[in-house]
């Protein structure tokens, strides 16, 4: 029996960076962005405001572009403050990296695994295979996942994997942020 679980994400992650006023180390994203366009080139920002204190710091987007090589789809969403733009830039590895953030993803995300809250005992008494799609490269400890989907304990789950009745491809132990499959046999 094949099942289809899928990790998504409920609200943005937040933001890790020290903050200067305070000694808080979280940003929330604003959703607001700035843009300063001065003769050809143009600066864009993302505006996220620390959790504690409330100050602002300014998340890189565009660094002196050129105007005519942003696409102007782009330029629109800036302006418009769009709010899916704060989610697909912070997802982005190279917006992550100029800035040197972290995101940090605690209860920003659920586990789908269609209809009931878990497997349900007699299913699991079956073999069954399950395929974890990531809606968002969300870093989530694979045991953890399979605990929630199973209605297991993770210490039911680390001894599945030991007796060899849990198998994956994928290296179970640690996190993992994108899709992996695995076999449960009872
Ligand atoms: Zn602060």
């Amino acid at each position: 029996m094949l099942k289809n679980w899928v990790v998504v994400p409920t609200c943005l992650p937040l933001v890790l960076r020290r903050c200067h006023a305070c000694a808080s180390g979280h940003f929330r994203a604003s959703g607001k962005f700035r843009v300063n366009a001065n003769h050809k080139l143009i600066d864009a920002w993302l505006l996220a405001l620390c959790t504690a204190c409330g100050e602002t710091t300014k998340l890189t987007v565009l660094e002196r572009m050129n105007v005519r090589s942003v696409r102007p789809e782009l330029l629109d969403r800036l302006h418009d403050n769009d709010p899916g733009l704060t989610a697909e830039l912070l997802q982005d590895p190279a917006v992550r990296r100029r800035n040197r953030i972290a995101l940090d993803w605690d209860n920003a995300w659920r586990l789908d695994i269609g209809g009931t809250d878990h497997l349900d005992r007699e299913l699991i008494r079956e073999v069954i295979d399950v395929s974890v799609r990531f809606a968002a490269r969300i870093p989530v400890r694979p045991v953890r996942l399979i605990a929630e989907g199973c209605g297991l304990s993770r210490a039911e789950v680390e001894r599945l994997v030991t007796e060899g009745k849990l198998v994956s491809a994928a290296r179970l132990s640690g996190k993992l942020s994108g899709d992996f499959t695995f076999m449960l046999k009872r």
